[in-house]
């Protein structure tokens, strides 16, 4: 079978979406866990778009060690020469430049003839080939290209060394059969084309982003860009989870593999989801909540006497665990280590001791901790490092005919306490009031709140998100607890702490 690289976007153009900010701590945490997971190639982000874009990148770049590490890059020397001094301390650095090769680009955005641009591509893709060998040339809005100046861009880009060539359909406007087509063109007419590895770039907005993709491997492309959940610019990308999926439920129709892992495809989305604070929609294919949910009778009736009725891949293979072994209060830390393993983590020694100090401090307030629990307690751990200020102490009083008032108690990263208290429409307001008063923010507003609960029962941990917008960006704090007030109250100075 032949064997297709992922190349995950999830942290440049999954990060790039609105509402999908990541801070440098969660792109080194979600880097690692696609690493593991199994991509070929990680496109860590645009150096060159900020100095936090630039760090980030690099920062990557040194941890990463089984997957090439890409920055992105405009076909200039400047974003060239960042790009790769963020990428350069990799195992596997790449740079990754690109050119739009459409009229409306050319003419509106460009305004460069084609002459210039086929010149521009030949020179910018030497140019890094000068600086490292791993080379990717992009022919932005490929799609809507016309066919034999698209032939004469991507000859120019190989002739001059890139490795790569991706064909992104960076609108999202291309079809299934159209695709195919064009590859198949390019393969044609582009000599060399075939030495190297011919790669997609799907958007989503009809929806087509996966069947795009599926689509290109059929007709030759080696490599596929995609995003994990589908983050990516408006609609979104190809999602990874539904492209490896499909590749690996249809290997009677499609004879390739990848290198994903795919039990860790549900964890990932999970921590992709944490991170961005959001929740994956109800019938997201692979990893929504529903996609595996069984409830009209007869579909019941049928999985139940044999599963292949209604499901075409099993839970386990995403790594949806069926097994719903409790831990509780008197497990041992063998146990909780063996069923962390069990879901595909991992842990130091020293993290494991932190991990099961917290997983007995939930087990005095909760009777029985599921799979969700443990991951949860997995994806707040170290939430706490390094911030500025941290919650000591907290009582709220609320009732029906009092105002709310809330007492909050906070420690900064000196050990120094300060108090305050505040009323507010209700105990959350108040004790987000009173964290006001003392952590004294810039300007900034709510702009969303949520609490959901992490597993079944009345004693059921609550994960709050809160996310504060100021100087036109947001901030995202996530907080943990059997009580929703403090998970709120964890939450919100989480987001604080981010922002101050
Ligand atoms: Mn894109």
């Amino acid at each position: 079978m032949k064997r297709i690289k992922i190349f995950d976007t999830t942290l440049r153009d999954g990060e790039q979406a609105p509402g999908c900010s990541m801070d440098l701590r969660e792109k080194i945490e979600l880097a690692l866990a696609l690493e593991k997971m199994g991509v070929d190639v990680l496109e860590a982000g645009f150096a060159i778009a900020s100095p936090g874009d630039f760090e980030s990148v690099s920062e990557i770049a040194k941890v990463i060690k089984n997957a090439s590490v890409a920055s992105l890059a405009r076909a200039t020397r400047k974003d060239i020469d960042t790009a790769y001094d963020a990428v350069k301390a990799a195992v596997a650095p790449r740079i990754h430049t690109f050119l739009a090769t459409s009229p409306t680009h050319m003419q509106y955005k460009l305004r460069m003839s084609e002459d210039q641009v086929v010149d521009t591509i030949s020179q910018m893709v030497k140019y890094a080939k000068s600086k490292l060998s791993d080379v990717e040339f992009s022919a932005e809005d490929a799609t809507r290209s016309e066919r034999d100046f698209l032939v004469r861009a991507v000859q120019a880009a190989v002739d001059a060394g890139a490795t790569t060539i991706n064909i992104p359909d960076t609108v999202g406007y291309t079809t299934p059969f159209e695709m195919e087509s064009l590859l198949l063109y390019l393969l044609e007419k582009v000599n060399g084309l075939d030495q190297i590895d011919l790669s997609v770039h799907c958007h989503n907005d009809l929806g087509l982003g996966v069947a795009n993709t599926l689509a290109a491997i059929k007709a030759g492309a080696t490599q596929v860009e995609t995003t994990m959940c589908g983050l990516g610019e408006r609609a979104g990308n190809a999602a990874m989870e539904e492209v490896v999926m499909a590749l690996h439920t249809r290997q009677d129709f499609y004879p390739y593999t990848t290198g994903i892992d795919t039990k860790r495809i549900f964890p990932v989305s999970r921590l992709v989801y944490s991170i961005i604070g959001m929740n994956s929609p109800l019938n997201k294919p692979i990893v929504g909540a529903n996609a595996f949910a069984h409830e009209a009778g007869i579909h019941q009736h049928g999985v139940l006497a044999n599963t292949q009725t209604y499901e075409i891949m099993t839970p386990e293979s995403i790594g949806l665990t069926t097994n719903k072994m409790i831990l509780g209060k008197h497990s041992g830390r063998h146990a909780v280590e063996d069923r962390l393993n069990d879901l595909g983590y991992t842990l130091t020694k020293e993290e494991m001791d932190e991990f099961f100090s917290r997983f007995k401090a939930l087990s005095d307030r909760k009777k029985t901790i599921t799979d969700g629990d443990l991951e949860a307690l997995i994806l707040h751990r170290g939430t706490d490092v390094n911030a500025l200020f941290r919650l000591d102490r907290f009582t709220v009083n609320s009732g029906n005919y009092v105002s709310c008032s809330a007492v909050v108690r906070l420690k900064n990263n000196q050990g120094e306490q300060f108090e305050e208290v505040a009323l507010g429409d209700g105990p959350i307001d108040a004790a987000f009031n009173a964290i006001d008063k003392i952590m004294k923010a810039p300007e900034h507003r709510l702009e969303d709140y949520s609490i959901q609960t992490i597993s079944e029962g009345r004693d059921a941990q609550g994960e709050a998100v809160v996310k504060l917008a100021a100087a036109n960006r947001s901030y995202i704090g996530r907080g943990l607890s059997t009580d929703v007030v403090e998970a709120s109250i964890l939450a919100y100075i989480n987001a604080m702490n981010k922002l101050l």
